[in-house]
């Protein structure tokens, strides 16, 4: 094939050679640059998914850019049997930010996704869940209508009965309970529960916030019963959600691991897991490992994300353009609410929308956004997003949902 392929090359291709697992919508970007993408038409859009919110800053940031370009020239990946000049450093980036949302200092492993930061996570309450419990405390308990990731054992934690069926018999040790209801999870705790595992917004289950008091109330079970609280920030973390965290919306959370993972490479695969120190030294060298995780790429990329994330304070730039976005939406008359936290939010339209065709109109009058439920939109644009392009966004929506 010569020159770039045509849609309808990439189309064919894709159903010959590449499994179908994805349900694809027939439009192929080729390109991008802050907010906006192209595809391979030439048509542009404006992007207010962002990848299901991973390019936390935009597309082909200037200085992330350039970060990679000068990392690929001077060392992509060694084995973690050495240090690298990058990985500690990271390292150390997050657990400073961990730290003040946590007033705990403590460790973290490098991944390469959201899945494997979780399965890191889930390795790591086992462990330590059997040195201070026995060898039956191993259980651990998540909410219905929760995503996790799609490993296994991920699988195994992702409340969703429907994305599990074809997969049995998946790990045991894993059950699920009511989302923000404390008498449920406190009745499914006994002593075999190492780990309670929740998002601070459930993000693919619709854009979920958990409600004022329900992680608060879930440390305290936790504390009681001696069960790690570990909150997947793989969607909300790094400023997403108007705060550093998600759970930092939920009073005195204090979770004792945080998985992230989206935001963090800005599209460079990378994932974290942090755990505050006596949790982290639960394991020990030859527990866990990953050949890529933390390699000097996507560590350089991630150290240059937090670097124009603290000097841009994206959490108060996410809060104040979701608190925008939010407000010129809800002027729509066919939108009947919005949910979420900064610039996560669900756009819930009337009782008997169909926000796929609305997502797919929108994606025809230029403008990328998702339908999380099948009345709701979701949006995750770029932290750094303009006034200009959620006002030029919203006007989109509004000519859609006139139709
Ligand atoms: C996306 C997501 C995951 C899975 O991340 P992958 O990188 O796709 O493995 C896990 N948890 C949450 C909350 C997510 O949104």
């Amino acid at each position: 094939m010569s020159g770039s392929p045509t849609l309808d090359e990439l189309v064919k291709l894709d159903a010959e050679h590449v499994m179908q697992t994805y349900g694809r919508i027939p439009v192929a970007f080729v390109r991008g640059s802050g907010t906006r993408l192209w595809d391979s038409d030439g048509k542009e859009y404006l992007d207010f998914l962002g990848g299901l919110a991973v390019t936390s800053l935009g597309h082909a940031h200037p200085e992330v850019a350039a970060a990679i370009a000068d990392q690929a020239g001077t060392l992509l990946h060694v084995s973690n049997l050495y240090y690298n000049a990058v990985q500690p450093q990271l390292g150390e980036r997050l657990d400073l930010l961990l730290t003040s949302a946590t007033g705990t200092p403590g460790r973290v492993f490098f991944a390469n996704s959201g899945a494997e930061a979780n399965e890191c996570a889930i390795k790591l309450a086992r462990r330590h869940g059997q040195s201070n419990g026995g060898p039956d405390r191993f259980h651990v308990l998540s909410a219905y209508n929760s995503f996790h990731g799609r490993t296994l054992t991920t699988l195994a934690a992702t409340g969703q009965p429907q994305k599990q069926e074809t997969f049995q018999p998946l790990p045991s040790g894993f059950r699920q309970v009511e989302f923000a209801d404390l008498d449920a999870l406190g009745a499914a705790m006994d002593e075999r529960v190492c780990a309670v595992l929740l998002e601070a917004v459930q993000g693919e289950g619709g854009v979920q916030p958990a409600p004022p008091g329900y992680l608060e109330g879930v440390r305290r079970l936790c504390d009681e019963r001696e069960a790690l609280l570990v909150i997947d920030e793989v969607q909300t973390g790094l400023g997403r959600t108007g705060r550093w965290f998600g759970f930092e919306h939920g009073g005195d959370v204090r979770p004792d691991v945080v998985t992230m993972a989206k935001a963090l490479g800005n599209g460079l695969p990378i994932g974290a897991c942090w755990a505050r120190g006596e949790v982290a030294e639960a394991f020990r060298p030859g527990d866990h490992a990953s050949t890529f995780g933390g390699q000097p790429l996507a560590a350089r990329a991630a150290l240059t994300v937090l670097d124009v994330m603290e000097r841009e304070d994206v959490p108060r730039r996410a809060a104040a353009a979701g608190e925008l976005l939010t407000k010129s939406v809800l002027a729509i008359p066919a939108v009947s609410s919005v949910r979420g936290a900064g610039l996560l939010l669900a756009i819930e339209l009337a009782p008997d929308a169909d926000a796929g065709a609305t997502a797919r109109a929108c994606l025809d009058h230029g403008l990328v956004v998702n339908a999380v439920t099948p009345t709701a939109l979701r949006v995750a644009p770029s932290l750094l997003v303009s006034d200009a392009e959620i006002a030029a966004a919203v006007a989109i929506l509004e000519e859609v949902l006139a139709r």
